[in-house]
């Protein structure tokens, strides 16, 4: 009698065990990492009343508390940035009602501080089109503000919307606009982000919907704190592995957009605290399952200012990166209703083809996508030094995203489990 069916049954009863103890636990501790990373405690992991350094210490106490090892002697690489915040009340008046920020209006990152009431020169899209009477227009617009009307892209042919953005970006950012600062009129979602320069004026991006009645004139109380040299961190542990000539790294940005003034808090549920779950959530499975290779654990900061946190590591590695074997970044882990999307898939294809055949064999998610190289996250940072990699984030459910609705409370993590669960069987099995 040969013992290979019951090797077999035994090998499929323990995955089942195993699985069965993954999930239940993984969820829940996922669950209240998020909870925490994306409170209002932590203050949307943003560079006002500390938000990132917040961040980073809970980090730290897990990676701690998982008994992770450390490079150097701290948990910590840290790292300076320029970055322009907003830690005061912000005040932006229309026909006698005060806006709400973060729902009715979002401030451009780089805007500087403006205090006082102002005219409105509204311009369509139709009158920026037209170049004379465009700049007929800026010409007596000093002293006010200009607003961009609401505009239907579609409308407009390609070199017609090349041309309306190359307006706007010069009302935006530069120095020769005359007028007083710029308003953009949306009827679009308002979506936030990070800056690390002041520009010369400011820009304030109001939704029409929150508008009762004509825009003629503005009363502003614009505050921001351009910082140029603030210190943050990259939060960095490991798991010696049973073979240590190569380095798995896990990757996840931890830090979000921060505060506009004590009313908006953009809090990154979604972007980033459940990619950092996940990535916690690896930390602790391999502090307790020991690894087949060196295991790193990176929690980066000041991604969403320009991948900056990335870019001082792979400038400052902290061993050296032709050691990776194989690097996964966790940037939008949340949802999973239609499953993943792969980014450098097409790059890696033996490595996509492996989780493909693993996520079917188990029955995990609902669809694996295929992607290209795409530098929208901290992995880009890595490509550029030809790390093989993927960059993972999950498709469907919620919309929220760079915007004050991006929220614990309605985080679903419909498929964070299986999502989990792929990722363990795809590193075990490299
Ligand atoms: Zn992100």
């Amino acid at each position: 009698m040969s013992s290979h069916p019951f090797k077999i049954i035994f090998a499929i009863f323990s995955f089942l065990i195993l699985s069965e103890s993954i999930s239940a636990q993984s969820l829940d501790y996922a669950r209240e990492a998020v909870n925490i990373l994306a409170s209002d405690s932590l203050k949307g992991r943003g560079y006002v009343d500390n938000g990132d350094k917040l961040a980073a210490d809970f980090i730290r106490s897990e990676f701690e508390k998982f008994g992770l090892q450390v490079f150097n002697g701290s948990f910590y690489q840290e790292f300076e940035t320029s970055v322009n915040t907003f830690p005061d009340r912000q005040s932006v008046i229309v026909n006698g009602k005060e806006l709400e920020a973060g729902k009715d209006y979002l401030l451009d990152p780089g805007s500087p501080s403006l205090k006082g009431s102002f005219d409105v020169m509204t311009v369509t899209a139709d009158e920026i089109l037209d170049n004379a009477k465009f700049v007929n227009k800026l010409r007596v617009s000093s002293g006010q503000l200009i607003a961009v009307l609401p505009f239907d892209k579609s409308n407009f042919s390609k070199e017609q919307n090349e041309q309306l953005n190359g307006v706007i970006n010069f009302l935006k950012y530069h120095p020769q606009n005359p007028s007083k600062g710029t308003i953009i009129l949306t009827n679009d979602k308002l979506t936030w982000a990070g800056s690390v320069r002041q520009h010369p004026k400011p820009t304030i991006i109001i939704h029409s919907d929150s508008l009762n009645g004509s825009l003629k004139s503005l009363k502003l109380d614009i505050k921001s704190s351009f910082i140029k040299k603030y210190q943050t961190q990259n939060v960095i542990g490991y798991v010696q592995g049973k073979n240590t000539d190569s380095t798995i790294v896990f990757i996840a940005h931890y830090d979000h957009l921060g505060k506009l003034g004590p009313q908006a808090s953009f809090n990154g549920a979604n972007d980033n605290a459940s990619g950092t779950a996940m990535l916690l959530s690896l930390a602790k499975h391999y502090s307790e399952n020991k690894p087949n290779y060196n295991t790193v654990f990176i929690a980066f900061g000041a991604e969403e200012l320009g991948l900056i946190g990335s870019k001082y590591f792979t400038e400052n590695p902290l061993f050296p990166l032709s050691e990776i074997k194989f690097l996964m970044n966790f940037d939008l882990a949340g949802t999973g209703d239609e499953g993943i999307q792969v980014v450098n898939g097409s790059v890696y294809r033996k490595q996509f083809d492996e989780l493909v055949q693993i996520n079917e064999e188990l029955d995990l998610l609902p669809n694996i996508k295929i992607r290209g190289a795409a530098c929208n996250s901290d992995h880009c940072m890595f490509d550029q030094q030809d790390v093989p990699g993927f960059y993972i984030y999950t498709l469907g459910g919620i919309q929220a995203y760079h915007d004050v609705y991006d929220r614990p409370e309605t985080l679903p993590l419909t498929e964070f489990e299986d999502y989990f669960k792929l990722i363990v069987e795809f590193i075990d099995q490299l």
